[in-house]
């Protein structure tokens, strides 16, 4: 593309960001669409995000993606909220709107939401397993209680932050443990256990063939739970679909146009090869202590 002063500009805010993978998808959607738009990266040290925001404003930057550690700070200083963003205290996405207030977003739940549309499943009416209590698993908590799951059962290794987190799904959420893993109808790791190992995050012979499995973390793609839930005939869904569905809603809200998912997740995996994190587990070249927060989800 050529840079111009017409040129639309959107950041990945975060730190350390440098390993983000969200230039990279979103620059690719910009061109598949043949938009004069552009995302860079922003390091922004901790307790900086008020004047991310101010320097926002002053560039008219028209949009961020914000990532660790600014994604509370980023929610009690935006304008407004949307439903996800303020329950969860957290805001992935930033847009600048016409009168210039700045709105926040929260689009990682929607994003995993999507990425189950994707596997072609409805979690209406569904018996979950959530393992882990961190942000990306209240994101997950959250949407799929607004979605209409029958129950959702956390296991965390911390049990104050699993009923934390468990009420964010009000009476259908519960403190859960092994047994909630074997009764699920759908099991989801939202631990960073698997990242860059072959570790599980959970015993491996809890999962059956009636089951779906799906794991957030994207690197490896084919993380051992993963390989374990196909290899008793579960339904699998990897991470890399949750990060590129809450990136194309983070593009919709900047631009209002739909992106191309399709060249994001292609960008993705580029990315992702190119940095020698492949289905086999190794990790090449990406740095344990950046990668897994310096993507927007
Ligand atoms: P957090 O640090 O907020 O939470 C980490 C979670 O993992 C906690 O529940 C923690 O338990 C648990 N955990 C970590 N290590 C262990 C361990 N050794 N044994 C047991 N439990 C452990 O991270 P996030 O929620 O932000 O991210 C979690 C994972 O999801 C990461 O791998 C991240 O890359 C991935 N992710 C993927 C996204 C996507 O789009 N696909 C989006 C966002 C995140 P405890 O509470 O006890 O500390």
């Amino acid at each position: 593309m050529t840079i111009t002063g017409a040129t639309r500009v959107v950041g990945v805010i975060g730190s350390p960001v440098r390993h983000s993978l969200s230039p990279a998808i979103h620059n690719a959607a910009f061109a598949a669409a043949g938009l004069d738009w552009l995302m860079v990266a922003f390091e922004v040290v901790p307790g900086a995000a008020p004047a991310a925001l101010a320097g926002m404003r002053a560039f008219g930057i028209a949009g961020l993606a914000v990532t660790m550690p600014h994604k509370d700070a980023i929610a009690a200083t935006v304008d407004t909220l949307d439903p996800a963003a303020a329950a969860l205290g957290a805001v992935n996405t930033v847009v600048m709107q016409p009168d210039g207030r700045l709105a926040g977003y929260s689009t990682d739940g929607a994003g995993f939401l999507a990425s189950l549309r994707d596997a072609g499943v409805d979690p209406a009416g569904l018996k979950v397993a959530v393992l882990g209590a961190g942000g990306a698993a209240r994101s997950v908590i959250d949407s799929l209680a607004r979605s209409g799951v029958g129950r959702i059962a956390v296991v965390n290794r911390s049990a104050d932050r699993a009923e934390v987190a468990a009420a964010l799904a009000g009476d259908i959420g519960v403190v859960g443990g092994s047994s909630d893993i074997a009764a699920a109808d759908l099991v989801i790791n939202a631990t960073s256990i698997g990242m860059g190992t072959h570790d599980a995050p959970c015993d491996l012979a809890l999962l059956h063939p009636q089951q779906i499995v799906a794991d957030l973390v994207y690197h490896p793609l084919e993380t051992a739970l993963l390989a374990a839930g196909r290899a008793v005939g579960a339904r699998v869904v990897d991470g890399l679909g949750m990060l590129v569905h809450q990136a194309a809603i983070q593009q919709f809200l900047w631009t209002g146009i739909r992106p191309d998912a399709h060249a994001m997740r292609t960008a993705a995996e580029h990315e992702l090869a190119a940095r020698g994190v492949g289905s086999n587990g190794r990790r090449g070249s990406l740095p344990s202590s950046s990668d897994p927060r310096a993507d927007p989800g």
